[in-house]
């Protein structure tokens, strides 16, 4: 089965466009081409280690050409002149293509960034969903009829921003392309999405959709390479009108700053370091699980992953063995295995930065529950056990800073001023979990915890009608709903005079 299912995924990769040599094309202007300068990279399965394709490796002079196609294509109005109606109609074709493709995006995901199939099924649903709702947002009316004094009709647009440069992370490969394509042609600009070098293999099936559905040349370009090289030359341009960014906090920084050449419009959706909080009252068995989730999914390299548990002292004794038994009994695996619930991590590099992280917690006196090591089998790959530390103080590196792997800090307190305290304890501030029967107490926590999301008697839901963003160093803007389509638009007023006469304020 899972040899069936991982030899299937390597005749996937034989769909993707190539050159003589084998060497899979970006997407620039409507047409599937090499890098400039003709360098390659290889790509790798995170589960075995192996390579799995040879990519065009873009540079600077890639962005370029990216960067001029989706000028053209803006500026001469192919796009933004559309009917909203025609918009729509191209990003539903977009999403039947993708759910008749749903499998073979699946096996791509799986073998380019190792996490369980059935986590890649949900991401492949969840960007056909956003692509679709999308669709739905861009033919509804966006302006406003405003009444203002004197005889004058205003009224408010919202218009594309014109050129949007978009950078994204190995995690969610497929499903974060989405979130920032759908909406930014939904809204009639421009794109030129750069995907993580790591995991460029699902936006590039995406790119063969989007020339199927038959969107015009120009409007989206797919440009490879590193991020300080074709990243940093999309955020410098003067050409790109808007930069949406998701990735790390630092990166963040760098990105915010390089965009400010020509006060860029600019979206950030950082990293974070979750709280998730289980009140004594809670219901055991779904507070017991969601923590895991919280954690695990991914193998805990999630913007979102509830990263600190805070448990509340009455239950701590009995829930938090209970926990450490639950994460020894996770199956790590290949994502290709059906049994498989926890993947392997994205590289040897990020593995490294990982047990660095465990390392440091020890020598500051966590107590190591269970992990941090490489589990015996699978044998090859990037794996890491699920790993729980105890005793962790505040002032810890591994409570404060995002480890973004399977490493869980639990702390105790006492009340819920104190939980509100601990959890808002942070730089970051993207989400948060809660965990009571108490209705009210809910509602209260809620209100003051300082993060975009909060998920109460549940975890990591996203659901592309609702706001997704950070609060503090989590990011700034937010992905998703409607506020994620205004993130794309600028908005104009426009003021009629209705008794059309001089002003009179100068003499004749
Ligand atoms: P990263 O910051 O290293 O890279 C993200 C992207 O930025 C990559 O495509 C990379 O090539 C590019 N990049 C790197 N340097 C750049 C530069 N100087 N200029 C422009 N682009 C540059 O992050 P990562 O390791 O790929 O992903 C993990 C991080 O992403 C974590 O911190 C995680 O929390 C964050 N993340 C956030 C969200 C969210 O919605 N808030 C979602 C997913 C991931």
């Amino acid at each position: 089965m899972q040899g069936h299912a991982a030899s299937r995924a390597t005749a996937d990769l034989g769909l993707l466009a190539r050159d003589t040599d084998g060497v899979l094309q970006m997407y620039v202007d409507g047409r599937f081409v090499p890098a400039a300068d003709g360098q390659v990279r290889a790509v790798y399965n995170p589960a075995t280690g192996e390579a799995v394709a040879r990519v065009a490796e873009g540079g600077p002079e890639d962005a370029r050409r990216a960067v001029r196609a989706a000028r053209r294509a803006f500026d001469e109005g192919r796009w933004s002149g559309a009917a909203a109606y025609d918009r729509a109609a191209l990003l539903l074709r977009l999403a039947d293509l993708m759910e008749r493709d749903a499998d073979r995006l699946t096996r791509l995901e799986t073998l380019n960034n190792g996490k369980p199939l059935r986590e890649a099924e949900l991401d492949v649903a969840d960007a056909v969903r956003c692509f679709r709702y999308y669709a739905g947002v861009c033919m509804q009316p966006h302006g406003q009829v405003l009444t203002v004094p004197g005889p004058t009709e205003t009224y408010t647009v919202r218009e594309p921003v014109g050129v949007c440069g978009q950078i994204i992370p190995w995690n969610f490969p497929l499903l974060m392309a989405a979130w920032k394509l759908a909406p930014a042609l939904a809204a009639g600009n421009t794109c030129v999405l750069k995907p993580s070098e790591l995991t460029p293999v699902t936006a590039l099936r995406l790119a063969q959709l989007m020339d199927e559905a038959g969107f015009p040349a120009g409007v989206v370009n797919i440009v490879l390479g590193p991020g300080d090289t074709v990243g940093q030359t999309l955020t410098e341009s003067a050409e790109v009108d808007l930069i949406a960014f998701t990735g790390g906090t630092a990166t963040g920084r760098r990105v915010m700053q390089a965009a400010s050449v020509n006060v860029k419009k600019l979206s950030l959706e950082l990293g974070g370091k979750s709280p998730n909080i289980v009140f004594a009252d809670a219901d055991f068995e779904t507070a017991v699980d969601h923590a895991l989730l919280g954690i695990f999914f991914g193998a805990g390299q999630v913007c979102a992953a509830g990263s600190r548990l805070l448990v509340q002292s009455p239950l701590y004794d009995r829930f938090v063995p209970e926990l450490v038994e639950r994460a020894k009994r996770i199956r790590i695996g290949d994502g290709f295995d059906p049994d498989t619930e926890m993947g392997p991590l994205i590289s040897e590099a990020h593995r490294g930065r990982v047990e660095a992280y465990v390392d440091a917690g020890r020598a500051e006196g966590a107590v190591l529950a269970y992990g941090g090591e490489r589990p015996g089998s699978p044998a090859r790959g990037y794996f890491l056990q699920p790993t729980v530390m105890l005793d962790v103080r505040s002032e810890m590196r591994v409570v404060r800073e995002e480890i973004f792997g399977p490493v869980l800090v639990v702390q105790r307190f006492d009340d819920e001023e104190e939980a509100i305290g601990m959890a808002n304890d942070s730089p970051y501030g993207l989400a948060a979990g809660v965990f009571t029967q108490d209705v009210a107490r809910a509602h209260r926590v809620a209100r003051r915890l300082r993060a975009g999301i909060v998920w109460v008697n549940t975890y990591h839901p996203a659901y592309v009608e609702a706001p997704w963003g950070g609060y503090k160093q989590s990011g700034i803007g937010r992905e998703l709903g409607t506020h994620g389509f205004e993130e794309y638009t600028e908005v104009k007023q426009v003021n009629i005079q209705l008794d059309v006469q001089p002003s009179g304020f100068y003499r004749r």
